[in-house]
């Protein structure tokens, strides 16, 4: 402690992980006041084991990672996880896990408690996203804040009072699964018309493939020459930032879709601060300005005055940002 307390009075350190259908991250993540930085880091592909296996590994790599930290003369507070999927925050058990199976009831939090002397906390992914732009990003400052993931899937985290609102079974915050089409599209959730099945990235894609197909102009198509299973959300975003007149399209459409769903979010919540991420956001001011205008004719004026629609700044890191913060957190928030 003695240490400790000569090397930063304000210094802290945890460990997040960042529990993907890829890759499993973890970063040993040292907070300062309000910034961080990443001090130790290390990662492995998910699909190569079972749910034990993983287990394993995770524990294995939490040790060494809180190894590495005693000779930074500085003591790991405690590890923080993010999953995703649902989540019981309070007991640290993983009620179901999308894109990653055989993960129901799991007691995460009790498993890892056994082998590793630190506190575990474990979450949704979205929410502590969200976290971690609310307590270090751009949301920083704001007491309350919704952020919304598009990649994918459209995932979403609440953060009300600095506090993640979690809903009473663990599944709020998804915004992916507001309908804009009562008859639209049938969705995996067994819902229909629900956003994400319009500015989901794979969506994206399939849509300018389709209208390029059907003869739509487009600079696009003379670099495809006739590969249009090589069209990548970059090459989209490229051309919109040339002024392509087709990729400007489908981007307005795809922030005024998003637009019709926030402008609801903020008739609902209010918040000052709504934060858009994820590789789909990476088109910036050319869906960001139509979601902007399309809240601004939908959603009470007086909601919208103090309302701000600002880009990630966490951005990839946001998930084991955040999972580390909430390491640092009471449980009991
Ligand atoms: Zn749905």
């Amino acid at each position: 402690m003695e240490n400790e307390a000569k090397k930063s009075p304000a210094s802290r350190l945890s460990i997040g992980v960042d529990f993907g259908g890829t890759y499993v991250k973890l970063a040993l993540v040292r907070f300062e006041e309000r910034n961080y930085k990443i001090v130790g880091y290390s990662f492995f592909p998910t699909k190569q084991y079972s749910r034990q296996g993983l287990i394993e590994q995770l524990i294995i790599r939490i040790i060494k990672l809180k190894a590495e930290s005693t000779f930074k003369g500085l003591r790991v507070r405690g590890v923080g996880i993010g999953v995703p999927g649902r989540v019981d925050f309070h007991r640290g058990t993983v009620l179901d896990l999308t894109n990653v199976h055989d993960w129901r009831n799991v007691s995460l939090r009790d498993e890892l408690e056994r082998k590793i002397k630190v506190p575990i906390f474990v979450d949704n992914d979205a929410n502590l996203m969200a976290y971690a732009e609310s307590k270090y990003g751009a949301a920083k400052g704001f007491k309350d804040c919704v952020c919304v993931t598009m990649g994918t899937g459209v995932g979403g985290g609440i953060i009300i009072d600095g506090k993640i609102y979690r809903g009473a079974n663990f599944a709020a915050g998804e915004i992916g699964h507001i309908s804009i089409n009562k008859n639209g599209p049938t969705c995996e959730c067994g819902s229909r018309g629900c956003v994400e099945r319009y500015v989901g990235n794979r969506f994206i894609l399939e849509e300018a493939v389709q209208r390029l197909r059907q003869g739509a102009k487009s600079s696009v198509r003379e670099r495809l020459n006739g590969r249009y299973e090589n069209l990548t959300l970059e090459m989209l975003s490229d051309a919109g930032r040339r002024k392509d007149p087709f990729a400007l399209n489908l981007w307005n459409e795809v922030g005024v879709h998003m637009g019709v769903v926030l402008a609801s979010v903020v008739n609902m919540l209010n918040p000052q601060v709504i934060v858009i991420g994820g590789g789909v956001a990476n088109a910036g001011k050319l869906i960001l300005d139509p979601m902007r205008r399309t809240i601004r004719e939908r959603a009470f004026s007086v909601s919208c005055q103090k309302l701000q629609i600002l880009s990630s700044k966490c951005k990839e890191k946001a998930g084991i940002i955040g999972a580390a913060a909430l390491a640092l957190s009471d449980r009991n928030e």
